[in-house]
């Protein structure tokens, strides 16, 4: 009898991309917009956050865990579903890309643990597993996350 994986959800922007920096660079590409990001390229052109891809292929590789991504689309943006997929699949590899779940409702996926740097707006508040708010004291970056994982399901 195999032990139970743990089921971990990990978000995108603001957690695994830098939308911020990318925000702000595409911003100045399209001045005088009020909303920049209705622009097509952002989502794919965004940069990864600090040890995010070393940490996710981590966490996605650990015998113990099962990884996915869960990030909310910007529904008013069809092409930032494409280009979310388009990301995963340049930064993490096709691999990852199956395991890439586009929500708006992210408490309807079951699970043990969600990495979101929000508190709630697409369901993190209703999620049944424990909610790992990123940017937070407890967690300010990835570092602190895998070392968490670490003493959790070892190394
Ligand atoms: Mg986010």
């Amino acid at each position: 009898m195999t032990e139970k994986k743990a089921i971990v959800y990990v978000d995108m922007d603001h957690v695994l991309c830098d939308y911020a920096a990318g925000f702000a660079r595409h911003k100045a590409k399209y001045p005088g917009r009020a909303f920049p990001q209705s622009k097509p390229g952002l989502y794919e052109s965004l940069d990864p956050m600090p040890d995010a891809i070393d940490s996710y292929m981590w966490l996605h590789e650990h015998p113990k865990l099962d990884v996915y991504i869960l990030t909310a689309p910007s529904i008013k943006n069809p092409h930032c579903y494409a280009e979310k997929r388009i990301w995963v699949e340049n930064h993490l590899g096709m691999a990852v890309v199956e395991n890439l779940i586009i929500s708006p409702h992210k408490h309807l996926s079951k699970g043990d643990y969600l990495i979101d740097d929000m508190p709630s707006g697409k369901g993190q508040d209703l999620f049944d597993g424990e909610l790992m708010l990123f940017g937070s004291d407890e967690f300010p970056n990835w570092t602190s996350v895998t070392r968490y994982f670490k003493t959790l399901v070892g190394r």
